[in-house]
């Protein structure tokens, strides 16, 4: 893949902490919906969550490319604390773009060292795909500040987090709020019972006339969607889509050790030519999945704006190929794949959820198709 021997390192390093320290818990915490929080201080003391802030505020400033390395060794591990890398970056970096330097100073160096896990609320349960009918209201106080009004239905880390980028609107132009877990009128409610990436604390959000200051506003009111959460979100999908990288690659370790071992017939089941044809996909979507993130985070590097639509792609490919890895994986593994507790099982739901966040499989294709018949009607 051409990685420079930093980014090498970097990888080897993360790929071994997470087979070390999240991987043999992953299952546990699929069992009891949530990542403990000595996991989440432990994530944090590797300097993980300060993988985008700035060096000069206390982070790793990672590069594109690294940033992804790092989503698909712990992807490798586990979809639900991957879920937290990828939110609280899309804070971390909404901050850094959007904040004020105020807002620069004081949030970046806690995201950095994991004192403050931020949360990232848009969706609501009549604006999921279609986040610009959102319902939430914003009203601007005598002395400055706001207050907050709506129900941000889906926040990943959501009952662990520390501070939520709300976007609200502000006289109907959607706009981005930091919010802190103590505002008064914010109702922080455990979501559980989901199908995958269970152990990811979701939470829905619900604000009564939740007071923050006048400091709490990202960007500029109207910014809200347009600018800071585009941004966010393209961060949101890049993580998600080499996640799904870990995941593929997860997979394809799985069933070809359970291939290799498992005998039917009087041979491996990897003697079998259909087993071997699932085998085959899984090595080739792996590699062709991670050769289109390396090229989008190539592009992020770059500072080209042809990293949103290579972004999407990543995604929208890595995540379709991951569910078919994980469905085949289940194949491979039989019924000792379908039981409770086993990996294959929790990839397969995990691999699921991948398809509907951060732009769905359906939305994705409708945004590739549009991108590319502009491109020739251009
Ligand atoms: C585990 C999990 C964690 C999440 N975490 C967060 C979070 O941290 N923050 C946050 O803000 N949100 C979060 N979400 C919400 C997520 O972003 C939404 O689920 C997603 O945007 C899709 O919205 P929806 O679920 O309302 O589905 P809908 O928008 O109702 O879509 C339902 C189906 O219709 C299809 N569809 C929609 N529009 C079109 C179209 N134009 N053409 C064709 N098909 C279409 C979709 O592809 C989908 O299959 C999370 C969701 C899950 C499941």
């Amino acid at each position: 893949m051409q990685l420079t021997a930093r980014q090498e390192s970097l990888f080897a390093e993360a790929r071994s902490y997470a087979a070390a320290e999240i991987a043999p818990y992953a299952g546990a915490w699929d069992e009891n919906e949530a990542v403990p929080e000595s996991a989440v201080a432990g994530f944090a003391a590797r300097g993980h969550l300060g993988a985008l802030v700035p060096r000069e505020y206390g982070g790793a400033g990672l590069d594109a490319v690294s940033f992804g390395l790092l989503n698909e060794a712990v992807g490798h591990a586990c979809s639900s604390m991957r879920s937290l890398l990828t939110v609280h970056s899309m804070v971390v970096h909404a901050v850094t773009r959007w904040g004020s330097e105020e807002q620069r100073a004081h949030w970046l160096p806690r995201l950095a060292a994991g004192e403050s896990v931020g949360a990232f609320g848009l969706s609501e349960a009549e604006a999921g795909s279609d986040a610009g009918r959102l319902s939430t209201t914003a009203e601007r106080l005598p002395d400055g500040g706001y207050t907050l009004t709506g129900a941000k239905k889906w926040t990943t880390f959501g009952q662990r987090a520390d501070v939520f980028l709300v976007f609200a609107r502000l006289d109907g132009q959607i706009t981005a709020f930091l919010v802190g877990r103590d505002a008064p009128g914010l109702e922080v409610v455990p979501v559980t019972g989901m199908l995958g990436t269970r152990a990811s604390l979701l939470a829905e959000l619900r604000m009564d006339d939740c007071r923050v200051p006048a400091d709490a506003l990202v960007g500029r009111p109207g910014f809200g969607l347009s600018a800071v959460a585009t941004s966010a979100l393209d961060i949101g999908r890049y993580s998600v889509a080499w996640g799904c990288v870990g995941l593929l690659a997860a997979c394809a370790d799985a069933a070809t050790a359970h291939a290799d071992r498992r005998v039917q017939f009087g041979r491996p089941l990897g003697e079998h030519q259909l087993v071997r044809r699932m085998i085959a996909d899984m090595v080739t979507d792996a590699t062709a999945a991670r050769l289109l993130c390396l090229r989008a985070g190539r592009l992020k590097d770059a500072g080209d704006p042809a990293t949103v639509d290579a972004t999407w792609m990543a995604k929208y490919f890595a995540s379709v190929k991951a569910f078919r890895a994980a469905a085949d994986t289940v194949q491979i593994f039989g019924a000792a794949g379908c039981a409770e507790g086993h990996p294959a099982q929790r990839m397969l739901r995990d691999a699921k959820i991948m398809e509907i966040i951060e732009g769905s499989t359906q939305v994705q294709q409708d945004y590739l198709a549009q991108a590319a018949l502009r491109e020739r009607a251009a």
